[in-house]
């Protein structure tokens, strides 16, 4: 199968693609947010994971990221490296992931293939109204920091894999399926002060916040949200790093004036998801965490 045929049969949805580059119009008074990752087998996920998955969770990284700045989804770009034409796996993916674009509403608008090892990069875009992003920036000492949902589930289930042990369901949808947090993020603006994504691991993401905040923070790790099984584990090996470190987790961690503490709990509510403050913002500079003896490896790209 050549190339064209390739994206004809699996990736010529309904935006049209063809030309040279795709043409993008946006709306006067609002700004593109645009974030690329790379997902590689062997490094981001196991050779065996199913070709749903990996397309699910090629966009919902990229998806993350532009929810970390509180933008709304608009397209992605799409460049394929494949070591050869597997028709049933192409269909799997493409459907996967057409199913995820839906959900989101972004538009698959371009993208490239070639012929090597597994590797799939998405580079996705979306807007915000002008100077209204989601920024690193902004925190401020005093305001209490908050995480969604629960930390060190997909990291537990990456420690689980690499012993050759088999992960439970719950665990395993957080490895594969994170879900983007995107009407999370939505919700928090105008109300969050600075947030960013957890992809790296809490202590290193929350330390880009405080760098770039020009703050320090210190949080509690009894205040950590866990699932019952990463809390158990902990238990058993008071190996913190998995909710600390691990990474994987695409949650968010923001920062928040205390006046909004309230929107926060309706938030909450509305939502039906999981806001846990976890600590607060400090004047002094640097990251505490209360009640851990010593700081974890984090996540290291190379
Ligand atoms: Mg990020």
């Amino acid at each position: 199968m050549d190339e064209f045929s390739l994206i004809n049969k699996y990736f010529d949805w309904d935006q049209g693609i063809g030309d040279d580059c795709a043409l993008i119009s946006i709306d006067h008074g609002k700004q593109l947010a645009t974030t690329v990752d790379t997902l590689i087998e062997g490094v981001h996920f196991p050779a065996n994971t199913s070709a749903q998955d990996i397309a699910y969770k090629a966009l919902a990284v990229n998806l993350s990221d532009l929810a970390a700045m509180g933008a709304t989804p608009l397209y992605f770009t799409l460049a394929l490296s494949l070591p050869s034409v597997d028709k049933k796996w192409l269909a799997d993916f493409s459907q996967s992931l057409k199913a995820l674009a839906k959900q989101y509403n972004i538009s698959l608008v371009g993208g490239d293939t070639s012929k090597g090892k597994l590797s799939i990069t998405i580079n996705a875009t979306g807007f915000v109204e002008k100077n209204q992003a989601l920024l690193r920036s902004g925190a401020q000492a005093g305001d209490p920091i908050f995480v969604s949902n629960t930390l060190g589930d997909a990291a537990l289930a990456w420690q689980q894999i690499q012993k050759q042990q088999t992960p439970s369901s719950a665990l395993l949808k957080q490895f594969n399926r994170p879900e983007p947090q995107v009407v999370l993020a939505q919700s928090l603006l105008g109300i969050a002060n600075s947030c960013i994504d957890i992809s790296d691991g809490l202590e290193q993401d929350l330390s880009h916040i405080l760098t770039c905040s020009k703050v320090g923070a210190g949080i509690n790790l009894e205040a950590l949200p866990l699932s019952s099984e990463v809390a158990q584990h902990i238990a058993n090996t008071q190996d913190w790093c998995v909710a600390l470190a691990g990474g994987d987790d695409y949650e968010l961690c923001f920062t928040v004036p205390n006046a909004y503490i309230n929107r926060i709990k309706a938030i909450e509510k509305d939502l039906d998801i999981k806001l846990t403050k976890i600590g607060a913002i400090t004047k002094k500079k640097g990251l505490k965490i209360k009640g851990l003896e010593k700081h974890c490896k984090s996540y290291q790209h190379f």
